[in-house]
């Protein structure tokens, strides 16, 4: 499938890349240079990251949204997108993530609706003993 590349704009082929071999490769290198640079300098702000490695801004703020840093840079000034608390990784912070663990709720109904298995057998026991 052919499609434009996000960045250069270049016809290319890839099922699930955005980006062109090239800018691909160059993203990647920039990823590489800002996971090293904030591993040596944990306390290094956006700016300080973006000029020793010759990065974007924008593409660091996106390597932190995406999660793929485990070193962030000190004023990458990331909130949660729910709740608003500041975060370290991601979009959002680990008490809403709890909660919308799908594990948590069982499908798509509201928590009120879940009734307690206790209520369950009560019922059961009136239909047995309606017979
Ligand atoms: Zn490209
Ligand atoms: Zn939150």
């Amino acid at each position: 499938m052919l499609k434009n590349c996000e960045e250069c704009g270049k016809v290319f082929a890839h099922p699930t890349r955005v980006l062109c071999e090239d800018c691909y490769k160059k993203v990647q290198a920039s990823y590489q240079a800002v996971k090293e640079y904030l591993q040596q300098h944990p306390g290094a702000t956006v700016a300080e990251v973006a000029q020793a490695t010759e990065s974007d801004v924008d593409l660091i703020y996106q390597f932190i949204r995406e999660g793929r840093l485990s070193v962030v840079p000190k004023d990458a000034g990331l909130t949660c997108e729910i709740c608003g608390t500041p975060i370290q990784v991601g979009r959002i912070c680990r008490k809403c993530r709890g909660e919308l663990d799908p594990s948590s709720v069982r499908g798509p109904q509201p928590e009120s609706r879940k009734q307690p298995d206790e209520s369950r057998v009560r019922y059961l026991d009136q239909i047995r003993r309606r017979r």
